[in-house]
């Protein structure tokens, strides 16, 4: 029965570490958008993503990996759209 349980999970932890590698393969190819603005903190995925509509600033079309290196988290309004999904 042990085993059992060992190998059903097998199949799950490799899927997620393939996620994970995709996700940093994408890295430099995955666009976001980032408002100039010296107070914002945040990158959107999304061109029309309400967090990016206050932004007073140019938006900016910049590689994920830039984002990041500049300090960016990902935009409160996108993430928890993605969780209803
Ligand atoms: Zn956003």
């Amino acid at each position: 029965m042990k085993m059992l349980i060992l190998i059903s999970l097998v199949p799950l932890s490799c899927s997620i570490y393939g996620q994970e590698a995709k996700t940093v393969k994408n890295i430099n190819e995955k666009k976001v958008y980032i408002c100039n603005s010296l107070t914002s903190k945040s990158y959107h995925y999304k061109k029309h993503c309400q967090g990016l509509l206050k932004c007073k600033d140019t938006i900016r079309k910049v590689s994920l990996k830039k984002a990041i290196n500049f300090g960016r988290v990902r935009c409160g309004y996108e993430a928890r759209t993605e969780e209803q999904f």
